[in-house]
């Protein structure tokens, strides 16, 4: 539209200065960016308080953490300015009176201004943040509106309160001009006419806010019911096209990306399943495999996405998936971050096909020499079937025959660069299986993982005793010595994990160190292990090797035990200073034991006094051991933190308004509307859809192009 498409250097108030910073710091550039840009948050401006109710309102007590402190509004006077330093350390001082009591005001900067603007005598509204400073209430750089001596009944509703970024501070953009700004962009439209974004049916079947109406409420909310809804119009609409993004996107690569068909099941598969297979293959086993073989056959590239929490078996559904393509004279390969991963994925493989005719082969960094030369040459003619590695797989020296299906282990340490690499080592893309033990919710793993298709393993191995967790403090520390010492004889093996101190890595080996030392005088009769993120990887390694032979009974650890690593064995996880952990990573690191048949057991120690969080957190790990609860559990407690930045920076567009995890519900809903969308309307050409289209088409060229996610 017009308007919206205006540079904003032309808007009133702007020009060419303030032009140049909105750009550089906010990314405006027209006057749609700036309607765009929403406030995070609203002050409540219809309540003035006195002098005296503020006391009470914000006792001093409430005064020590600043993010607790609200806003506050006063109407009164300025009584005195004095002037106070020298230099930089100069500043402003007013005293303020509303007839209640009196209150410091404070400026370290922008005197000039002040000093022109505000007058001893005038009435002011004031709001700001109060602090206590020499035993008086103290505001430092108030908001001041000067108003009418007969003013009354200020129905000021909600104040928009926008992020500034530091950029535009040392410009003296405050969110009270940005405000202004938005407002003049709004005076630009004439009676409100903007072009609705959303078809008249779409608005009328989720009963949702009109264009303007929830833009400008977005702005400048006058009732605060109104707001919840505009909020709610903006947000739908934004996830919606997201959603119909990512379908459209997906719709066109299917009919486009042509896949390997892989129409056989033949001798390997068969030959496996019916004489090798170790185990029954749980029900989500076999749902998930008949989800993968009837993408492997349908004539499209398959980029499906496994889930699966630890434990849940995901190897031997990436190895039955290498046998099919293998049943189709293509070689397969399955990619892992770690070295360690590499070589267990490696040598489960192998022993699960040992009496099978298939040549696989494991290729890291470590394999150096002849060695390398003989492996690179059998896999450039075909002889290696299945090849298992780290990133060195992705290494232009290696030169795959025919590569059908890449499989990838623990995906989020991949990046998409990465991934895009596998995918150049054919003329035509290979089917890409991602596999990953992050349990997020399904809508945000389709959302964030552009157009992967997703599969759950949502059910555990029959015969799994859950692995019963429960909580110590230090001073039960005898009872834990008991537990291992039991453990131990009984012949099983023991981790525990120590948290890496981010502050001082010295302080995280010496508690490691000091661990391993107490542990070994604790029990004389057994081998105990050390490993650590300072020491060497060869070392690492070592030790670790160490302990999945059984060579050492106890593993002593910084929390670099690796993601996924498998020693059914190892029957006790112990964590200390289990306060200082996040609940998924608990989760993760519980994961490493309960994979034999043997009753495993997760002890966490933390101290004795623990916050109101810390205590629920470490009683849902006592309570549960399900790892997508756990995971709303986290985000319930913590807030979405590392997961919400992954998930933003896994997003085909910047969202302006929703948020990914805490708009997952409304995310669904949009997603099912999107989907409705593209059933009814296949061809794109039906005239109640026409607005969709376009304004798809108007998105698509202002983002960035994620075309290629595998
Ligand atoms: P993850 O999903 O964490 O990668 P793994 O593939 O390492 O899980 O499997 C964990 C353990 O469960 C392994 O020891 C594996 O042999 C075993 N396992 C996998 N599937 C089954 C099954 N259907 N029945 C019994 N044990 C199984
Ligand atoms: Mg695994």
């Amino acid at each position: 539209m017009q308007i919206l498409s205006q540079d904003i250097k032309y808007l009133k108030g702007v020009g060419p200065g303030r032009a140049k910073v909105l750009k550089d710091s906010l990314g405006i550039e027209t006057v749609g960016d700036l309607l765009y840009t929403f406030p995070y948050r609203y002050i409540d401006r219809s309540k003035i308080y006195t002098i005296r109710e503020m006391v009470s309102v914000v006792p001093e007590e409430a005064l020590q953490v600043e993010s607790a402190i609200p806003y506050i509004q006063l109407k009164g006077q300025i009584v005195d300015f004095s002037d106070e330093g020298k230099g930089r350390k100069r500043r402003l001082k007013a005293v303020f009176t509303d007839g209640t009591g009196y209150v410091e005001l404070v400026w370290f900067g922008g005197l000039n201004f002040v000093t022109e603007n505000y007058k001893v005598g005038y009435t002011y509204l004031l709001l700001g943040k109060p602090n206590l400073y020499r035993q008086m209430y103290s505001f430092a750089h108030p908001e001041l509106d000067k108003i009418e001596p007969g003013f009354s009944n200020p129905n000021l509703g909600l104040q928009p309160i926008y992020s500034i970024p530091g950029k535009m501070k040392k410009a003296n953009f405050t969110s009270k001009i940005l405000a202004k700004l938005i407002h003049n962009a709004f005076d630009l439209i004439p009676n409100g006419q903007l072009q609705e974004t959303l078809p008249d049916y779409l608005i009328r079947r989720n009963q949702l806010k009109g264009l303007y109406y929830a833009l400008r409420v977005a702005h400048f909310p006058t009732v605060s019911e109104e707001l919840p809804q505009a909020l709610h119009r903006l947000k739908f609409e934004e996830l919606f096209y997201l959603q119909l993004d990512i379908l459209h996107y997906r719709k066109g690569r299917k009919s486009k990306v042509l896949g390997f068909n892989f129409t056989r099941i033949g001798e390997n598969f068969l030959s496996f399943y019916n004489d090798f297979l170790p185990f029954s293959l749980t029900g989500a086993q076999k749902r998930v495999i008949k989800e993968i073989r009837s993408d492997l056959n349908s004539g499209a590239q398959m980029n499906r996405l496994l889930q699966g929490d630890v434990g849940s078996g995901k190897t031997i559904v990436a190895l039955m998936c290498c046998l099919i393509a293998i049943d189709n004279d293509f070689q397969a390969c399955i990619m892992a971050p770690t070295e360690i991963l590499a070589e267990q994925h490696y040598a489960t493989i192998k022993s699960l096909v040992k009496d099978m005719p298939l040549h696989v082969e494991l290729l890291t960094g470590s394999v150096k020499g002849k060695a390398r030369k003989q492996i690179l040459d059998d896999v450039s003619t075909g002889s290696v079937k299945i090849l298992i590695g780290t990133h060195a797989l992705i290494e232009p020296t290696v030169h795959f025959h025919n590569l059908g299906l890449a499989v990838i282990d623990e995906q989020h340490r991949f990046g998409v660069k990465q991934r895009a690499a596998l995918w150049q080592k054919n003329n035509r893309a290979p089917h890409i299986l991602v596999m990953t033990a992050t349990p997020i919710p399904r809508t945000l793993a389709m959302t964030v993982y552009g157009d992967l298709d997703v599969s759950v393993l949502d059910e555990l191995p029959p015969g799994r005793k859950p692995i019963s967790t429960v909580h110590y403090c230090t001073n039960g520390l005898e009872k834990l010595i008991d537990g291992i010492r039991y453990q131990l004889r009984l012949g099983r093996q023991v981790y525990v994990v120590y948290p890496l101190v981010k502050e001082s890595q010295k302080l995280d080996l010496q508690d490691a160190e000091n661990g391993a030392q107490q542990f070994q005088t604790w029990f004389p009769d057994f081998k105990v292990g050390l490993v650590h993120g300072q020491m060497k990887s060869e070392a690492k390694d070592a030790a670790m090797q160490a302990f999945i032979h059984n060579e050492t009974q106890m593993l002593i650890s910084t929390t670099v035990i690796e993601v996924g690593v498998n020693v059914p064995n190892a029957s006790v996880m112990v964590i200390m200073n289990a306060e200082r952990f996040g609940l998924s990573q608990l989760h993760q690191l519980r994961g490493r034991v309960g994979r034999g048949a043997e009753q495993s057991y997760c002890v966490l120690v933390s101290r004795p006094q623990l916050s109101e969080d810390t205590r629920r957190r470490l009683q849902i790990m006592c309570d549960t051991n399900d790892g997508f609860e756990i995971a709303e559990e986290d985000m319930k407690l913590r807030g979405p933190g590392d997961l919400e930045g992954t998930a933003q920076s896994g997003m085909p567009f910047d969202l302006k308004i929703a948020n990914v995890l805490r708009d997952n519900d409304l995310m669904e809903e949009a997603r099912h509307v999107a989907e409705k969308v593209l059933e009814e309307d296949p061809q794109e050409n039906l005239p109640q859809n026409a607005v969709v289209w376009q304004q798809l088409q108007l998105l698509k060229k202002n983002k960035a192009n994620f075309s290629e996610i595998s």
